[in-house]
């Protein structure tokens, strides 16, 4: 059977290694997971008793425009229902932003790179042509991106924390790629992160830009809200926007557990706090050990942690994983002397920090 090359030249998406995965390799039956910026306190009960509760409703196909959901977001955001879409997780939007809006075979595709690596990889799928410009000191070049700005370019992204660095864009950095890209230019903001970065210093409120006609901001309830495995997100952007990325997005595309799931976890914000707070400490304690250790560290507003190891990386990630740590490989971002690690809770972080000495031979 034929497959297009540009379809063969796509490494399929590695992410962080499964705990039973490990388990079941090494034979190990304490496994710390700290790899894919997942909330470490889990769902709060109210989330696991309101999935329970509609466990006898899955025969029935979900709610395809999620009502209640959409009110709920509406009435949280303080924007209008007609601006917002719901996902299959976040990464659903962006495919569904790729298929809606990259149509014309010279469309490019602009961001910073190390950035989140499903850009590239949905933007192969659909055959486009991607521009990857370096981070600067870790961070977006703004002026570079504004630099390859052209009558060409179709989708901007902008990651902000930018995954896998946590480092922040700001909001007269983004204005400034508004003003310079033309209203065919889709700006997406992917504000993953959101939550973990409010509390950052240096971060300040975007979401008044998607009345931008031509941005979107993208969040998701994966990370601070710890519904990764129900696979939900969501985007706020102009009705025009909107009603296009309907157009395109599948009938049933956010299933009926993830709908409730997602309005208990919104209603349940001494949960979000209590994340948001572990996730301070941990940071705290995790830079204090960083430096002991004299590992150099990228600050970050999110809840993970860009760190350089003094051996080769890939070799500590390994070693990591025999002690029954997972933390994520930089490799396939070409970071080839960083690991980044998740913030756990106080307990997981000890025990990476301890493997992590044990490793390191400290
Ligand atoms: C985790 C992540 C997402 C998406 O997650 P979903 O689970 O698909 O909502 C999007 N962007 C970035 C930068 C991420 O790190």
């Amino acid at each position: 059977m034929k497959v297009a090359d540009y379809i063969l030249k796509i490494m399929p998406y590695e992410g962080g290694k499964p705990i039973e995965e490990l388990q079941r390799e090494l034979g190990l039956k304490n496994v710390v997971k700290l790899a894919s910026n997942e909330n470490p306190l889990g769902p709060s009960v109210r989330v696991i008793e309101t999935i329970c509760s509609v466990a006898n409703k899955v025969h029935l196909y979900p709610d395809g425009n999620a009502y209640y959901l959409t009110q709920k977001l509406s009435n949280f955001l303080g924007v209008s229902e007609k601006n917002i879409i719901l996902g299959n997780g976040s990464d659903e939007i962006i495919e569904l932003i790729y298929k809606a809006f990259a149509t014309n075979p010279n469309d490019e595709i602009l961001y910073c790179y190390p950035s989140f690596i499903e850009y590239r990889i949905i933007g192969m799928a659909f055959n486009k042509k991607i521009i990857e410009l370096p981070l600067k000191n870790f961070t977006y070049d703004i002026d570079s991106l504004i630099e390859h700005i052209n009558d060409n370019t179709r989708i901007v992204f902008i990651n902000t924390p930018n995954n896998p660095t946590g480092t922040l864009t700001t909001y007269d950095d983004i204005q400034r790629i508004i003003q310079k890209a033309s209203k065919d230019t889709l700006i997406v903001i992917d504000e993953a992160y959101y939550e973990y970065a409010k509390p950052c210093n240096a971060y300040k409120e975007l979401l008044d830009l998607y009345k931008q006609e031509n941005v979107i901001i993208l969040r998701t309830f994966s990370k601070a809200y710890s519904l990764a495995g129900l696979r939900i997100g969501y985007g706020i952007a102009s009705e025009f926007i909107v009603n296009t990325l309907n157009r395109v997005r599948p009938p049933f595309n956010v299933n009926i557990i993830a709908q409730a799931a997602a309005i208990a976890a919104l209603d349940d914000t001494e949960h979000l706090q209590k994340s948001v707070r572990t996730n301070d400490e941990g940071k705290k304690f995790l830079y204090e050990q960083f430096r002991e250790l004299n590992l150099f560290y990228v600050p970050t507003c999110a809840n993970f942690i860009l760190f350089s190891t003094p051996k080769d990386a890939q070799e500590v990630y390994n070693n990591l994983l025999r002690e029954g740590v997972i933390v994520r490989s930089m490799k396939p971002y070409g970071y080839t002397n960083f690991l980044r690690v998740t913030i756990g809770t106080q307990e997981e972080n000890e025990i990476f920090i301890e493997k992590l000495k044990r490793v390191l031979n400290v």
